[in-house]
């Protein structure tokens, strides 16, 4: 049996006990030679916030020279107490510490780049502490510098991609070592060596990356969940596994919510044709689901549902530009312009309604918009994608779908089908969210 990388999440390492459990894990699988990727240390409690947004409150106020010790307090201490509970020293943090600490003062350059170098120490800090108790196990590891990764990126702070052609090169210096190599997810660099970030959830994608380059014969995504559900768990929690299915069903269903994979981890695996399986760390033996090129059959049309709360719509409008055949490059050099990417979209010859994810420049983008159209903004809507393989040949599945939301009183909005026919996305106000999910997992699913 071939390699295999494994990436632990936020939930998997939030806890020395949950660390022990994936040190265990780990051992178990030694014979195919492990690449672990690990994300920050996660939430342990109902309520705690997450490490990662902990380092961005920080960086926030750090930036604005504004007292941080706060937040600084908060990291250390629940570090500190997962080593204490391992038996291992803060010796093991320490270098990465006060990296992290001489980073926090040097503010003067833009914010954006400030705060993924930032971002980045939570991973840091992770990987030192697994690798820490792997080699305390007996399993012999060594943790990767973010110097040593190769995960070349654009320069999209936040949000950064490996270009395809770069792929190749991740982790291109490490091919030979033997012991259990520990990487920092999440995080990467730009050509001339500043941090990057992933995206939030991009621990995923790093595991697809260093699995694509390496060639292996599997991806593992360990998490809380034993694999992927039909709908988000909690909204309907016995909502049943999915098996396996395509990369092309997985790509929808994680690009518009199932935050369970991370959208990006999708096109380095299916390049490679290399299965992704998310399995769940506290329930090692159970089956998770495997996501593979090839659709696998089953008797329903529909199967699984996802849903993004929290979207932006947009609704351009132009009677002067009717029939002018640069409109829509126009438009769309525009949401280019400001690195906004555009979802879902839906025209007509007079109106684009169309939906973005990422508000941050929207009133940039409106605002060139405006000096050529008629713009109005809506807020408080749910993106809800319906997908399936067998949706390509069936007739009469929208029928369905939208009769079903009609009768549970639902108004539906901005109706897409992908140019793959294996999805129908759409919007509802986020008031009517659940309702319109639960009406259609119990009339199409379940
Ligand atoms: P990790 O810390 O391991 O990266 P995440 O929180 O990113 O974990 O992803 C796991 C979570 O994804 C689950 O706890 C679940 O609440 C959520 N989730 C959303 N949609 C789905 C789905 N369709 N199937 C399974 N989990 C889902
Ligand atoms: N720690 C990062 C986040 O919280 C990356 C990840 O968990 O995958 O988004
Ligand atoms: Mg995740």
């Amino acid at each position: 049996m071939g390699h295999i990388v494994m990436k632990f999440g936020g939930t998997s390492v939030a806890t020395a006990s949950r660390m022990l459990s994936v040190a265990e894990i780990v051992r178990s699988r030694l014979d195919r030679q492990p690449l672990v990727v690990v994300s920050a240390v996660g939430v342990s409690e109902p309520g705690e916030s997450k490490i990662t947004d902990q380092f961005e409150s920080m960086a926030e106020l750090a930036h604005a020279h504004k007292p941080f010790e706060e937040n600084l307090d908060i990291i250390r201490s629940k570090h500190k107490n997962v080593l204490k509970e391992l038996g291992l020293p803060w010796k093991t943090v320490d270098q990465t510490w006060k990296k992290l600490i001489k980073v926090l003062v040097n503010v003067d350059r833009p914010y954006r780049e400030f705060l993924d170098e930032i971002f980045s120490f939570g991973e840091r800090l992770s990987s030192n502490i697994i690798t820490a108790l792997f080699n305390s196990k007996g399993i012999p590891a060594r943790c990767v510098k973010v110097e040593e990764l190769g995960i070349r990126t654009n320069e999209k702070f936040q949000d950064a991609t490996v270009p395809e052609e770069l792929e190749g090169q991740v982790l291109a210096g490490l091919r030979k070592e033997k012991k259990v190599l520990v990487i920092p997810g999440f995080v990467g660099h730009t050509a001339d060596g500043r941090i990057t970030t992933l995206g939030r959830g991009g621990s995923d994608y790093t595991a697809a990356l260093v699995g694509a380059s390496f060639g292996v014969d599997e991806i593992q995504i360990w998490t809380d969940v034993s694999g992927m559900r039909s709908v988000d768990p909690r909204l309907i929690p016995d909502a049943e596994r999915l098996d396996c299915i395509s990369f092309d069903e997985a790509k929808e269903l994680a690009y518009f919510g199932a935050r369970v994979l991370h959208p990006k981890a999708i096109e380095p695996a299916m390049r490679k044709n290399i299965p992704v399986v998310i399995l769940n760390t506290f329930q090692q033996d159970a089956p998770g689901t495997t996501i593979r090129n090839e659709s696998v059959k089953q008797n329903k049309v529909i199967k699984a549902i996802a849903n993004r709360t929290g979207a932006y719509r947009l609704n351009i409008e132009s009677t002067r530009m009717l029939g002018s055949s640069g409109y829509m490059a126009r438009i769309f050099n525009i949401f280019a312009k400001h690195e906004t990417d555009i979802e879902v979209m839906a025209t007509s010859e007079v109106s684009v309604s169309l939906t973005v994810d990422n508000p941050r420049d929207l009133d940039k983008v409106i605002k060139e918009l405006e000096e050529f159209s008629n713009v109005s903004l809506d807020k408080g809507k749910t993106i809800i994608c319906v997908v399936g393989e067998g949706m390509r040949h069936t007739p009469g599945v929208s029928g369905r779908v939208f009769s079903t939301l009609g009768t549970a009183g639902v108004n539906v909005e901005l109706i897409s089908q992908g140019g793959s026919e294996i999805n129908i996305t759409f919007m509802v106000d986020d008031k009517d969210s659940e309702r319109a999910i639960k009406a259609l997992y119990y009339a199409c699913i379940s």
